[in-house]
């Protein structure tokens, strides 16, 4: 048998402990076919070969965490949020409106005019002007309030005046805006490209509303580049018990994994559950689920066959989803995961692994927030923030780990720098052990070992050419020149 495709020279980073590494790659069809000699024995005249030439072949990248539904219709909007002044800000609705037909709606998102250089909105004139007659919603960073063109507020029925409405005058034109089913194909579509970009094959999503429908039209529909494993929100899971659906229900590209819910809020909008109070302001931060509400959910969905997936960002928070996993007696075997575990004492991270729950965590807020003077440590004060994603400890104390990005932003590779290169030696991880976590890891968190993550033969061939061997150091100089999705090259820069 010949290889459709066959990648020579270079270091094949396997994340298979049974051989980590080899020289060549064959991929027949859409899965591995072989690896090593046997591998270049199979190039025939049909044969794509790429030589790698020193450049690291590794298996596509599965982000454990993402909104990937949510992410795209962010890349399709405008994102006004770096916008300087008024004039910068007509300029990008005038840029837009050129791609825009004239009954179609501009939506953009994000502005901030207390931090514009001089903090006065556009007239409405000159908004009309730059959107060319369009209807056009410029929602401002609170999600208030924003600015509208006359042709808007007419589509509206909105009487008062423009081009700011704020609350009552505001929402009819949110409503106006609210994405169709289809807007949301176009938006996987987006996310995905992005996401090929990246080197991300596979993702974990979080699913609200309308987003695993979302998902599967853009299936239907060839719009989808990821194999998306779903969690859905907590007001889903009585619909999900009752149609019987369980983890595992789908196939490689859409397929529901089970319940995610939340423990707590966030370090930046300091509802983080945290055990002491917050530096730079009163409070504690707050447990979302009153006293029992948690155990029962989770007992609930693992009866059910349901996975369960629970954000949790503070240290009390934490505390509490393993005692809520105790309750309902969590083993290994539910790989129960929680999601970020931004913060917990040594006690609790022995606990968590003593029930093999999974830290679904993300590099790249290290790389965001947790240097010198970042919002950690205003939120917290360095001594408490330099104990945060202690990954090395979690590793170290046998807790699986698996690598997302949250989608804040989308990357791998800054992720895994971001692990390699973080602050504390707690924190910091090796660049083949941070690799895992974005393959192997994230994969075995979504119970996909078999199928990706990995570089065997009968996995699926979801594949990232890097531009250098990673483990050489600088991981700033590495970039991803080439992604393969199920033997498909569906990225090449
Ligand atoms: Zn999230």
């Amino acid at each position: 048998m010949h290889a459709d495709l066959l990648f020579l020279d270079g270091p094949v980073l396997t994340q298979d402990p049974a051989r980590p590494e080899s020289d060549a790659l064959a991929v027949v069809g859409d899965r591995i076919a072989a690896l090593g000699a046997e591998a270049r024995a199979m190039r025939g005249p049909a044969t794509r070969v790429v030589d790698l030439r020193g450049r690291a072949l590794v298996p596509g990248f599965v982000d454990a965490h993402n909104h990937l539904v949510s992410y795209g219709l962010r890349l399709m909007r405008l994102d006004l949020s770096r916008v300087e002044d008024k004039g910068e800000l007509l300029a990008m609705v005038t840029e837009r409106a050129r791609m825009t037909p004239a009954e179609g709606w501009i939506v953009g998102h994000s502005w901030d005019e207390t931090r514009w250089r001089d903090p006065v909105l556009p007239a409405q004139e000159e908004l009309d002007a730059a959107a060319g007659g369009r209807r056009c919603l410029l929602a401002r960073v609170d999600r208030h309030g924003g600015l509208v063109t006359t042709a808007a507020l007419r589509a509206a029925g909105v009487a008062s005046k423009g081009p700011f409405v704020a609350e009552a005058d505001y929402d009819p034109l949110v409503k106006l805006t609210a994405p169709t089913l289809q807007t949301l194909v176009k938006a996987v579509a987006a996310a995905s490209r992005r996401a090929h970009e990246l080197g991300v094959t596979s993702s974990h999503v979080m699913c609200g509303g309308e987003d695993f429908a979302a998902l599967q039209a853009a299936r239907d529909q060839g719009a989808l580049g990821v194999r998306a494993s779903c969690f859905v929100y907590e007001e889903h899971l009585e619909h999900a018990v009752e149609l019987g659906a369980r983890r595992g229900l789908g196939d490689a590209w859409v397929r529901l994994l089970g319940l995610k819910l939340f423990a707590d809020g966030s370090l930046g909008s300091r509802s983080a559950a945290i055990s002491f109070p917050y530096q730079d302001a009163a409070g504690i931060g707050q447990l979302i689920h009153g006293e029992g509400r948690l155990e029962a959910l989770v007992k609930r969905a693992r009866e059910k066959g349901l996975q369960v997936a629970v954000h949790a960002i503070g240290d009390r928070a934490a505390k509490r989803v393993l005692d809520a996993f105790e309750l309902a007696g969590v083993t290994p075997a539910d790989r129960a995961r929680i999601e970020h575990l931004e913060m917990a004492e040594d006690h609790d991270v022995s606990r968590a692994a003593a029930m093999g729950v999974v830290a679904s965590v993300q590099p790249n807020f290290t790389g965001e927030w947790g240097h010198k003077g970042g919002m950690y440590e205003r939120r917290l004060g360095w001594e408490r923030a330099r104990r945060l994603n202690r990954f090395a400890v979690y590793h170290e104390t046998g807790l699986p780990l698996a690598f997302g990005s949250d989608d804040m932003p989308l990357g791998p590779l800054y992720g895994i720098r971001s692990a390699v290169e973080a602050p504390e030696p707690s924190q910091r991880l090796g660049v083949e052990k941070a690799i895992h976590a974005y393959t192997a890891g994230a994969a075995f968190a979504g119970f996909a070992e078999d199928e990706v993550g990995s570089l065997r033969p009968g996995l699926l061939a979801d594949l990232v050419v890097l531009s250098r061997d990673p483990r050489a150091g600088d991981l700033g100089g590495v970039r991803v020149e080439m992604t393969i999705l199920g033997g498909r090259a569906v990225f090449e820069a």
